[in-house]
C-alpha cells in the first residue's frame, strides 16, 4: 500500500498521489495518461481526475501498479478499478491489469475463445491475485499459458497450478528448470492450432518468442513495441540482454507475417492496418541495422 509519508513532491495537490516506491514501469501513464506523467525516472500525478471516467482510469492505474505505489488521501475504495479488469482491448483480447513487480510491471493478456476453438490463452503472467483469478474463472478459465520469455513470467506457476493449464516456453530461456510442460526449441515456428502461431524471436533474450493470433494480433513480449515519441515501432537497445544482432535478424523475419495489432509486455500498444504495420516494421529493422 502506498505510504503518504513517502508521497513524491512532484504530485499535484489532491486525492491521488504516487509514492517513492514507484519503479517507473509506465503502466499508470498508459492506463490514465491524463492523470499520470513521467517527471524523470518516476511517475507522479500531474493533475487530479476531473470526471467519473478519469476517476475510473486513475483507480485502474492504482490497481494495476506492480508496486502499490499509487495511493489516495482518503484511502478510497478501489473496487471500481478492480472490477474493470480484465479490460477489453479487442473483440476477444483483454489486458489483465494487476501487473507484477517480478516482471517489472509487464503487461499480460487474455485471449478469450470458445472451448471448441481451443479455450482461453493467458499471454505472459499477471500478478496472482484473488479478484483477477475469480474473473478469469468467470471468463472460462485458462487452457494454456504462453510465456514470451524469462522476464515476464511472474506468477506463472500459481496460475498453471490453479487452472491446471500447461505452459509453453522456449528451452533457451530456462523452460526445463522452470518445469514448463510444453517446451519449444530452436528457431522453427510452432503452430499451436489454426489460430495461434509461435514465432521464435531471439535477441532480447536467447529464448524470446512472440505469439501471432489469427494473423492479426501479435503479442510481442519485450521484442517489439510502439514508440509514441518516434511514432513508429521500436525495439529496446538498452535492455537487449542477449544479442542486438540476433534481435535485428529475428525482427526482419517478422516481415513475413501479417498483423494489425502489437501488444507488448513493455512499451506501448498499437493498432493499424496490416500494410501500415509492415511499413513501420521495415522502418524499425532499418533503424536497428544502423544502431
Ligand atoms: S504503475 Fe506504479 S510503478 Fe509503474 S510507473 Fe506508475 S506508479 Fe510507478
Amino acid at each position: 500500500m502506498a505510504q503518504i509519508e513517502h508521497r513524491l513532491a512532484q504530485n499535484s495537490e489532491g486525492e491521488f498521489y504516487v509514492d517513492s516506491s514507484c519503479i517507473d514501469c509506465d503502466a499508470c501513464r498508459q492506463i490514465a495518461p491524463a492523470i499520470f506523467r513521467d517527471h524523470g525516472g518516476q511517475s507522479s500525478v500531474q493533475r487530479q481526475p476531473h470526471s467519473p471516467e478519469e476517476l475510473q482510469r486513475a483507480l485502474m492505474a492504482l490497481v494495476a501498479c506492480p508496486t502499490a505505489s499509487i495511493g489516495t488521501m482518503s484511502r478510497r475504495n478501489a473496487r471500481a478499478g478492480v472490477e474493470a479488469f480484465p479490460e477489453q482491448l479487442l473483440a476477444d483480447v483483454y489486458f489483465c491489469g494487476f501487473t507484477s513487480e517480478a516482471s517489472f510491471g509487464a503487461w499480460s493478456y487474455l485471449i478469450v475463445r470458445s472451448e471448441a476453438d481451443g479455450g482461453n490463452i493467458l499471454v505472459d503472467s499477471p500478478r496472482f491475485t484473488a479478484p483477477l483469478v475469480k474473473r478469469l474463472e468467470q471468463m472460462g478459465g485458462v487452457r494454456l499459458m504462453f510465456l514470451s520469455h524469462r522476464d515476464d513470467i511472474a506468477d506463472h506457476a500459481r496460475f498453471a497450478a490453479h487452472f491446471c493449464c500447461p505452459r509453453v516456453m522456449h528451452h533457451a530461456d530456462g523452460a526445463t528448470r522452470l518445469g514448463i510442460e510444453q517446451i519449444t526449441q530452436g528457431e522453427q515456428t510452432v503452430r499451436l492450432d489454426d489460430e495461434l502461431l509461435i514465432i521464435p524471436t531471439p535477441g532480447h533474450t536467447r529464448g524470446h518468442q512472440v505469439l501471432l493470433y489469427r494473423d492479426c494480433v501479435l503479442f510481442t513480449g519485450d521484442h517489439l513495441a510502439w514508440s509514441p515519441e518516434r511514432q513508429t515501432l521500436i525495439a529496446f537497445r538498452d535492455v537487449c540482454w542477449y544479442s542486438w544482432r540476433e534481435q535485428t535478424r529475428s525482427m526482419e523475419n517478422l516481415l513475413a507475417y501479417c498483423f494489425e495489432s502489437v501488444l507488448p509486455g513493455h512499451g506501448r500498444l498499437h493498432h493499424s492496418s496490416a500494410d501500415d504495420m509492415h511499413r513501420h516494421l521495415e522502418r524499425c529493422v532499418a533503424w536497428m541495422k544502423k544502431m
